[in-house]
């Protein structure tokens, strides 16, 4: 066995059943393992390395933050990471920012901003949050409880009460729970892990009029559709929808480890000093990344980017899916897609890795794409041609 397999299957915690490869660099977007052998990379991370791996203006800033400060706690402030909220808010509409260091972080805060804005209001803490069933926000216990997969909570209750769950894309289910209590609703505005499912313009439409008509706060859960995967900045801004709360991160800090909840108008005001804190959050290095990130995304253009590549992306997937019966249905937005089998896709991943490419799923029929935003036309023929490879020798 692999020496570092071999002790990381002695010393890790068994939380993941990992594929067998140990990964040692990358460069644009591919990834190369410690044999040396190259892999087209198309789940960036889960996500996150919207860049591509080892650019240099990234690595450069980095280097140069490293040298300069890495941290100094939230008693102070710091250049970076004031910049990189600036950037946020010009790109998301929002008005205040609280930097996390990962996504379901990100949601707890959201939560404590929606608990504590029916506080406000009624003087009780009993605010009732409806989230989605098939919804994933993250694994610690706040995010946990609104992530609508029994699966995943039953091992591990009780589950912080006063969550309510409503079927995604049938605006009937969610105001059926809509009750004296109500004070948020949190989405994802394209479902990820729960098997890819974009929010109708209609439900998303739908929704936000209800948390007009109510007084609810709507939350949206950005964390892996925003940051330019679906060709705008925010998936949310296609639909000329405005939330009170998002959250971001993944691609937010393109490898940093980051995340963050911003909130606008009424929502902005709720968490005063002594409600919320992080000795990490905030701090320089990750600030820098969030301000890089920004000024990369500008410089090249990648919004654009990811609009052309991602329509030649769905037309080859389509095609794909025209030719292979087994192929149930193409779904997505931008460079967030995904084909559903009528099959586990398990095999699939394993054979596409022998034939370098790297896949992830989002359920068990399905395969989930999500490339670094900087891939071209080029790279998607070379995906498709080994992905048809595959399902031949699979059939
Ligand atoms: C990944 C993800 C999370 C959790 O983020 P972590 O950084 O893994 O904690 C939450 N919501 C969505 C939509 C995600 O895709």
């Amino acid at each position: 066995m692999n020496p570092t397999i071999k002790k990381a299957e002695t010393y890790f915690l068994h939380t993941y059943n990992r594929y067998p490869i140990v990964l040692e660099y990358g460069s644009g977007v591919y990834l190369f393992d410690d044999s040396g052998k190259q892999y087209l990379d198309f789940a960036a991370g889960i996500g996150v390395f919207a860049l591509g791996y080892a650019n240099a203006e990234y690595n450069e800033s980095l280097k140069k933050q490293i040298d300069q400060l890495i941290h100094t706690s939230n008693l102070f402030y710091n250049k970076p990471s004031a910049d990189a909220a600036e950037k946020f808010a010009a790109s998301s509409g929002m008005e205040k920012v609280f930097f996390t260091n990962s996504g379901t972080e990100a949601i707890e805060g959201a939560i404590k901003i929606a608990r504590k804005y029916y506080f406000n209001k009624t003087g009780s803490a009993e605010g009732e949050i409806i989230a989605m069933d098939h919804s994933f926000h993250g694994r610690s216990m706040g995010a946990l409880a609104v992530t609508g997969q029994p699966n995943y909570q039953k091992a591990f209750g009780p589950m912080i009460p006063n969550i309510k769950f409503a079927t995604f894309n049938n605006l009937e289910s969610v105001k059926e729970q809509i009750g004296e209590k109500t004070c948020a609703i949190l989405l994802e505005t394209i479902q990820g892990e729960g098997g890819l499912y974009p929010a109708t313009k209609e439900f998303l439409v739908g929704v936000e009029k209800l948390c007009a008509d109510y007084d609810l706060l709507l939350m949206l859960d950005e964390i892996q559709c925003g940051m330019g995967r679906t060709g705008n900045m925010f998936a949310y801004q296609a639909y000329g929808v405005i939330p009170d709360v998002i959250t971001a991160a993944k691609a937010l800090g393109c490898g940093i480890p980051v995340g963050t909840f911003a909130a606008r108008g009424k929502a902005a005001a709720v968490l005063e000093p002594g409600d919320h804190g992080t000795t990490y959050g905030f701090n320089p290095l990750a600030g820098a990344a969030v301000k890089t990130v920004f000024d990369i995304y500008e410089e090249t253009h990648l919004l654009e980017h990811v609009l052309v590549v991602s329509n030649y992306l769905e037309v080859q997937l389509d095609q794909l899916a025209d030719c292979y019966p087994c192929i149930k249905q193409r779904r997505g937005k931008g460079l967030m897609q995904a084909l559903e089998l009528d099959f586990p896709v398990k095999d699939v991943i394993v054979k596409a890795q022998k034939n370098n490419l790297i896949m992830i799923t989002a359920g068990p029929n399905v395969l989930r794409f999500l490339p670094p935003l900087i891939i071209e036309k080029k790279h998607i023929d070379e995906m498709i041609r080994i992905l048809k490879g595959c399902l031949e020798e699979i059939q």
